[in-house]
C-alpha cells in the first residue's frame, strides 16, 4: 500500500518529524549477525543489482516472486539507501533462534527524491552446505506500506528573475513586487518553491467581518496592505501559471551575492512547512508537494515582522494568517469556495477519520518523578471511506514502546516531533466501519495541566504584602486531562465510554472521570525505590465510564474521603424514545447504535446521583460543607434539563494558590486558597464578589453543558461557557435570591459592553487571543454568553425556555451541538424564528443602543423606543416606582426601529427606570 500523507493545518504550520523508536541496548552476536544481514540487503538495494538479492535467497524461497518484488521496489538511479530494522519477532515453523521476521524501514533516495518502504523479511539461517558468507537466507519478503513524494529541496543557482509587476495570488491574498529578484526551487513537475526579494507589498483581505475585525485589532486595519522584504512561497507545482500573470518573470544572469541572499531565505523558511525531518533515516530536510490549492507564503514585514499566511484545502477553515513568533492566529475562516462545499456551520468530527469507542487506560504514576508508564487499549470505528495512516493524539513527551492491534499484530508507528502526535502505519487501506483495537505501551515524564479549557480560571494578582508572613505552601496535586494528552486519543475529543485503573504511591489517591468501582482501591505490587533499600508501597484505583465521555480526567493528591452519599433528584421519568437510526445506514451502525442505546439510559430515567467527596486534610471542613451545597446544586440543573448525564460525581477539594476549577465527566476539582496565601483575586470576569459557591456551581453545571452536550468547534464553545455560567448564576438566585442575581446580571453586563469589540461570541478561544488576553475571552464567551442566554429567555418566555433548553439537551446529550442546533430547540419549543436573535448576538458583535421616551395617557403607561442601525431583539425592563414606594415591572420586547408598549397604572408616578436588573445588553438612555 502506498499511502500519500496529507499534513493537516498545524503539521503544516510547525515542524513535523518522524522520529524512531528503539531503545539503545547493548548488542549480542545475533544482533550483529542480522545487522550485518541487513548491511547486504542493503547493498544490493544500492548497487541494484538483482544477483546480490538472489545470493540472499534461502533455497526455499520463491526465487520468481522475490524477484518480481525485487524489481517492483527497487527503483532505477539509487543514489543512497539506508536500511534500519524496526521489528524482529520469532518466525513461525522454526526452532529459537532459528528464524525470524523482520520488519524493516528502507529509504531510498534517487538523487533529490526519497521514498520510505516497509518490508516484512522472513529470515532463516541456512542449513548444510548453503552457509556461504550470510549467516541468514530470505525465505519471503512482503511490503507493508510506503511513503512516497519525498522531495529535498534546493534553490536553483542556475536560474535568477527579474521581476515585472510580479503579482502571485491566493485566496484573500497578494503578493506584489513591482521589481526584484526571483529565484525558485523545482521538482522534476514543476516549480514548488519560490524566493521573492526586494520592495514589495504583501495585501491581506479577509473576507468575513469579524475576521476584518480581527484583523484591525492586530493591524490596525481591517485589510492589510504592507511593505516586505522577502517571501518565500510553496505551491502545487502545477500551478505556477495560475497564480502567475504572464511576463511577470524575465530570465537573467545569475548574480551570486544576490542568489546568496535568497538561499539564506530559501534556508531558513524550507523547513517550516509541508515538511518532514526523517531522523535516523536522513538527517537532511525532506518535503512533501502542496496539494493543488494549497499555498504557503512566508512573509518578511517591515511592520509586523515575519507572517505566514496559509490556504489549507483539507481544513474547515482553510484561509489562515500567522504569526510564527507569538504563536497566534490572526485570522482563520473558510474560504466562499470551503463555505459552498461544506455550508456555514462545521462540525470538527466531520474531518477525523475514526471514531473511539471505548479507552482503556491502565497506568502507574510515580508523582516524584513525574513519571508515568501506561498502557492504552482503544476500541475504534473506522469513520472515513478508506484509511491508511491513523493519527493519534498523544503527549510528546511520553515514549511510545509498541503499538499492536488485534487484527493485524505489531504495527509501524511515526512519532512527529514538536507535536503531540502518532501516525501509525496501517498494513493494509481499511474501509469505513472496520471495527478495530489498539494497544499502545508507553512510559515517560508527564508534566501537570493548567486548568484553562472547561475551567474558571482567574488572573492572579499578586498583593504587595510584606515578606515576613510565612506563606503555606498548598498541597501538590497533579492533574491529567483534555490539554496534556496523557492517553493515547482521537485528534479531537471524542465520546467514548471508558476503564481507568491508575496505580500511585499508597500516601496518594486518584479522583477520576468514572464511577469507583468494586474492589478499588487495592494493593498493587510494591516497587524498589531507586537508590535505596525500601521498597514504595503503591494503591490501584479503578474506574468505569459507562456513559461516554469526551476526554479522560484525572487528580492525583493526598487526598482523604470526606463523605459520600446518594443524592435523589427531583426529575420526571420520561418514557424511553424509540431508538433514533437515522444516519445509521450499514449493519454495523445499527448494531453500534441499539447497544449504545441498551447501555445509556434514556434522558431523564434517572433520578438519584451517587456524590462524593475527596479532599485535601487542610479542606476536610469545606468538603464537608460542599457537600450540601453541591446537592442543592445538582438538584436543581436536573429539575432544569429533565436530566443527570452521569451516574456519579466525584468533588476533589484540593488547595490552589490561585482559585478555579476543571470538570471533566464523573468528577469537578475545585481550587481552594492554602490557610496562608499571598494571592488575591478581583476585577475578573469570572469572580463575583458575595457569591462564593459561583465556582462550584459553574464546575457542576459542566457534566450537562460541556461534558454530556460537547460542542461541535472552538466556535461552539460558548454552548458550554455561557450555560456554565448561566447556570451558576440560577443556583445564585435560588440560593441568594433576587438581589444576588440581579448583581450577577448587572456585572454580566459590564463586562459584555466592555469586551464586545474585541469579537464576537462565536469566536470562541481566539477573543482575546491576538493581544495574550484571556480575559476578553472569559468576559465574552462566558459572561455574555449567559446574558445571552437570559435574554433569550425574556424574549421567549419561561414556558417555551425550559421546553427549548430540555430539548435541546435531549437532542444532544453525548453528541456535538452547535448554535444552530440551540436555534432550532428553541425556535421549535416557541414558535419564534430566532435567526436574528442569534445573528445578532451571536455570530456578530455590536450593542444595541437604545432610546426612549415615556408618556401617561389616561391611565396608562406609554413607553416607545427606538433603536437604528442593525436591529437587535433585546428584552428590557421597566420599573415604575409610585408615590407609596412601591416598584412594579414590567418587560418591554424591544426589536424593530420603533417600539411602543403600554402599562395599567395603579398610582401616581415617583419615577420611571429602564433596565432595572442589568438583563439587557444595551446602551438604554432616555430621550
Ligand atoms: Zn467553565
Amino acid at each position: 500500500m502506498s499511502v500519500r500523507l496529507w499534513l493537516p493545518l498545524l503539521a503544516l504550520l510547525s515542524v513535523p518529524a518522524l522520529a524512531q523508536q528503539a531503545p539503545p541496548r547493548a548488542l549480542d552476536a545475533e544482533d550483529l549477525s542480522i545487522q550485518n544481514f541487513l548491511q547486504a540487503v542493503e547493498t544490493s538495494i544500492s548497487t541494484m543489482e538483482r544477483q546480490r538479492w538472489i545470493d540472499l535467497l534461502s533455497p526455499a524461497a520463491d526465487r520468481d516472486q522475490a524477484l518480481e518484488f525485487f524489481e517492483a521496489m527497487v527503483p532505477q538511479g539509487i543514489t543512497r539507501v539506508v536500511v534500519k530494522e524496526r521489528d524482529r519477532s520469532p518466525l513461525q515453523g522454526t526452532l529459537p533462534g532459528e528464524g525470524f521476521r523482520l520488519v524493516i524501514e528502507v529509504f531510498m533516495e534517487t538523487g533529490p527524491r526519497g521514498r520510505i518502504a516497509t518490508w516484512n523479511l522472513d529470515i532463516r539461517r541456512p542449513r548444510g552446505d548453503d552457509i556461504g558468507s550470510q549467516p541468514w537466507r530470505i525465505v519471503a519478503e512482503d511490503r507493508l506500506a510506503s511513503i512516497e513524494g519525498l522531495h529535498r529541496l534546493s534553490l536553483n543557482p542556475d536560474k535568477q528573475y527579474a521581476a515585472k509587476n510580479l503579482v502571485l495570488r491566493a485566496i484573500d491574498f497578494e503578493l506584489r513586487l513591482p521589481a526584484g529578484d526571483v529565484f525558485v526551487s523545482e521538482t522534476p513537475e514543476g516549480v514548488t518553491g519560490m524566493v521573492l526579494i526586494g520592495d514589495g507589498t504583501m495585501v491581506f483581505q479577509p473576507m468575513p467581518k469579524q475576521e476584518k475585525g480581527q484583523l484591525k485589532l492586530f493591524a490596525g486595519v481591517e485589510a492589510l496592505e504592507t511593505p516586505f522584504t522577502s517571501a518565500f512561497v510553496r505551491i502545487s507545482p502545477f500551478e505556477l501559471e495560475q497564480r502567475l500573470g504572464q511576463d511577470m518573470l524575465e530570465p537573467v544572469t545569475v548574480d551570486t551575492r544576490a542568489y546568496r541572499r535568497g538561499l539564506a531565505q530559501f534556508e531558513e523558511n524550507v523547513p517550516k512547512s509541508f515538511n518532514l525531518d526523517l531522523s535516523d533515516l536522513s538527517r537532511e530536510v525532506w518535503s512533501l508537494l502542496p496539494q493543488p490549492g494549497d499555498f504557503v507564503a512566508e512573509v518578511k514585514t517591515r511592520r509586523f515582522n515575519d507572517l505566514t499566511y496559509a490556504r489549507s484545502s483539507g481544513e474547515a477553515e482553510d484561509v489562515t494568517l500567522f504569526q510564527r513568533a507569538t504563536k497566534r492566529n490572526i485570522s482563520a475562516y473558510a474560504s466562499e469556495q470551503k463555505l459552498a462545499s461544506r455550508g456555514r456551520f462545521f462540525d470538527e468530527d466531520d474531518l477525523v477519520d475514526y471514531d473511539v469507542l471505548d479507552y482503556d487506560v491502565d497506568a502507574s504514576f510515580y508523582p516524584d518523578r513525574s513519571w508515568m508508564e501506561g498502557r492504552t487499549k482503544l476500541r475504534m470505528r473506522v469513520k472515513s471511506h478508506m484509511i491508511g495512516v491513523l493519527t493519534l493524539r498523544f503527549a510528546e513527551s511520553l515514549n511510545v514502546s509498541s503499538i499492536t492491534s488485534d487484527e493485524f499484530g505489531r504495527l509501524l508507528y511515526l512519532r512527529v516531533r514538536n507535536q503531540n502526535a502518532i501516525l501509525v502505519n496501517l498494513p493494509q487501506p481499511l474501509s469505513r466501519d472496520y471495527l478495530m483495537t489498539l494497544t499502545i505501551n508507553y512510559s515517560g515524564r508527564l508534566s501537570k495541566q493548567s486548568i484553562s479549557e472547561e475551567s474558571i480560571r482567574i488572573d492572579q494578582q499578586r498583593n504587595s504584602q510584606p515578606d515576613d508572613i510565612p506563606l503555606v505552601a498548598a498541597e501538590p496535586k497533579w492533574l491529567f486531562s483534555n490539554r496534556n494528552y496523557w492517553y493515547p486519543q482521537n485528534q479531537v475529543s471524542d465520546f467514548a465510554t471508558a476503564h481507568i485503573r491508575l496505580t500511585v504511591p499508597s500516601e496518594y489517591s486518584v479522583v477520576a472521570s468514572g464511577i469507583t468501582e468494586i474492589g478499588s482501591p487495592a494493593a498493587a505490587p510494591s516497587v524498589p525505590i531507586e537508590g535505596s533499600s525500601r521498597v514504595m508501597l503503591r494503591t490501584s484505583y479503578s474506574f468505569v465510564a459507562p456513559q461516554p465521555v469526551r476526554y479522560l480526567g484525572i487528580v492525583i493528591s493526598r487526598m482523604m474521603r470526606v463523605d459520600a452519599a446518594t443524592v435523589a433528584l427531583d426529575i420526571v421519568p420520561a418514557k424511553a424514545p424509540p431508538v433514533d437510526m437515522r444516519g445509521a445506514d450499514s449493519l454495523v451502525q445499527q448494531i453500534t447504535r441499539l447497544n449504545q442505546a441498551a447501555s445509556i439510559p434514556p434522558v431523564g430515567t434517572r433520578n438519584t446521583l451517587g456524590l462524593s467527596v475527596e479532599a485535601n486534610r487542610r479542606q476536610e471542613a469545606r468538603g464537608r460543607d460542599v457537600m450540601y451545597t453541591a446537592a442543592d446544586i445538582l438538584r436543581l440543573y436536573s429539575g432544569l434539563t429533565g436530566d443527570v448525564p452521569y451516574d456519579s460525581l466525584t468533588l476533589a477539594m484540593v488547595e490552589d494558590d490561585v482559585p478555579g476549577g476543571h470538570a471533566p465527566a464523573y468528577m469537578a476539582m475545585i481550587n481552594n486558597a492554602p490557610p496562608v496565601t499571598q494571592l488575591n483575586w478581583r476585577n475578573d470576569p469570572a469572580a463575583f464578589q458575595g457569591f462564593p459557591e459561583f465556582f462550584i456551581a459553574h464546575e457542576l453545571a459542566h457534566q450537562w453543558f460541556g461534558q454530556a452536550v460537547g460542542w461541535k468547534n472552538y466556535h461552539e464553545q460558548w454552548l458550554s461557557e455561557g450555560f456554565a455560567q448561566y447556570f451558576a448564576a440560577l443556583y445564585a438566585r435560588e440560593k441568594r435570591g433576587e438581589g444576588a442575581f440581579r448583581d450577577i446580571l448587572r456585572q454580566f453586563r459590564k463586562w459584555a459592553i466592555d469586551d464586545s469589540d474585541q469579537g464576537p461570541i462565536y469566536l470562541g478561544y481566539r477573543l482575546g487571543h491576538i493581544k495574550g488576553e484571556s480575559r476578553v475571552f472569559r468576559a465574552v464567551v462566558y459572561n455574555k454568553g449567559a446574558a445571552v442566554l437570559h435574554m433569550l429567555r425574556r424574549l421567549i418566555g419561561d414556558e417555551a425556555f425550559s421546553a427549548g433548553l430540555k430539548k435541546f439537551y435531549a437532542d444532544n446529550r453525548f453528541k456535538k451541538a452547535g448554535t444552530d442546533d440551540l436555534r432550532r430547540a428553541m425556535q421549535e419549543a416557541s414558535g419564534k424564528d430566532l435567526n436574528r436573535f442569534f445573528e445578532r448576538w451571536i455570530y456578530d458583535n455590536g450593542i444595541p443602543r437604545l432610546r426612549y421616551s415615556t408618556a401617561v395617557e389616561g391611565n396608562e403607561l406609554v413607553v416607545r423606543f427606538e433603536q437604528s442601525g442593525d436591529i437587535y431583539d433585546v428584552p428590557v425592563t421597566m420599573a415604575v416606582t409610585y408615590g407609596d414606594g412601591k416598584t412594579s415591572e414590567f418587560i418591554v420586547i424591544v426589536d424593530a426601529a420603533t417600539n411602543e408598549a403600554r402599562m395599567p397604572l395603579s398610582g401616581t408616578i415617583r419615577s420611571i427606570e429602564a433596565n432595572t436588573d442589568g438583563a439587557a445588553i444595551a446602551l438604554i438612555e432616555k430621550k
